[in-house]
């Protein structure tokens, strides 16, 4: 399988994993990114997989089916454009000779759904395709959801095997390592892992995929436990060691950034 960032917009990009003839696309907020991926590499879209009811990652949707005639699977809990086939948490979308497993995790949007795909080859690393729940060094913003929500949902993303390749829709990771280094300033990890993208981006490349056990290491968002991120959210509003209130207040905290 091959796993491919087609950047659309400033800075989302549209996932797609594909076998060689047949594509599965997740989150086309645009079509044209898409139709010319297709049709450079002559694949067929099997199947488009949606997260959220976001209009940069549902706006392509039309522009594929005039053309695709593919399945669209898309949260049960959100309204999405068009005729969906509606999955949510225990489902499994079975695509390309693939199977991705649907997680619930709400917060962004109050119906936002994550798929997990474990490839059958041991020498694959899984895949997760988390829309914007959890970006590399940071997260989305509440728009619908609630911080205990939220934060439960990056619980269940931290919780999948350290070396899944974290697919994010939009290329953040810069500006959320600024605030990651405030939340963390003696992280060597944090550091090393910020040098390596800086370089990234200064060659052109995305910084995507990246990895669920890096996130567990950097994200301050997932380290809402840890005594350096607990202390940093103390000096920012937080009373106590509970983490759905240290999450709040990171998440507080970073919108004012
Ligand atoms: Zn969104
Ligand atoms: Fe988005």
């Amino acid at each position: 399988m091959y796993l491919l960032a087609l950047p659309a917009f400033n800075d989302n990009y549209i996932w797609m994993l594909h076998d060689g003839v047949e594509a599965t696309v997740v989150d086309p907020g645009d079509c044209a990114p898409v139709l010319a991926a297709l049709d450079r590499l002559e694949l067929r879209l099997a199947a488009i997989l949606v997260t959220h009811h976001h209009q940069d990652h549902v706006g392509g949707l039309a522009g594929l089916r005039a053309r695709f005639d593919a399945p669209v699977y898309a949260p049960a809990r959100e309204s999405i454009p068009g005729p969906c086939i509606p999955v949510a948490q225990g489902d499994c979308v079975q695509a390309i000779g693939a199977r991705f497993e649907v997680i619930d995790v709400p917060g962004h949007t109050r119906g936002h759904i994550a798929y997990f795909h474990r490839p059958s080859a041991s020498t694959e690393a899984p895949v997760v395709f988390c829309g914007d729940t959890l970006f590399s060094g940071g997260c989305g913003r509440l728009f619908e959801g609630t911080p205990q929500q939220m934060h439960h949902s990056l619980q269940r993303l931290a919780e999948l095997p350290g070396d899944t390749r974290v697919c994010c829709a939009h290329e953040y990771t810069l500006s959320n390592l600024k605030f990651a280094h405030a939340v963390e300033p003696d992280s060597a990890e944090l550091s090393e892992y910020t040098r390596w993208c800086e370089q990234q981006r200064s060659a052109g490349v995305p910084t995507l995929p990246g990895r669920i056990a890096t996130e567990r290491a950097i994200n301050p968002f997932l380290r809402c436990g840890v005594s350096t991120v607990i202390d940093a959210a103390r000096r920012h509003g937080s009373t106590s060691d509970d983490p759905v209130e240290v999450f709040a207040t990171l998440r507080q905290w970073k919108n004012e950034f």
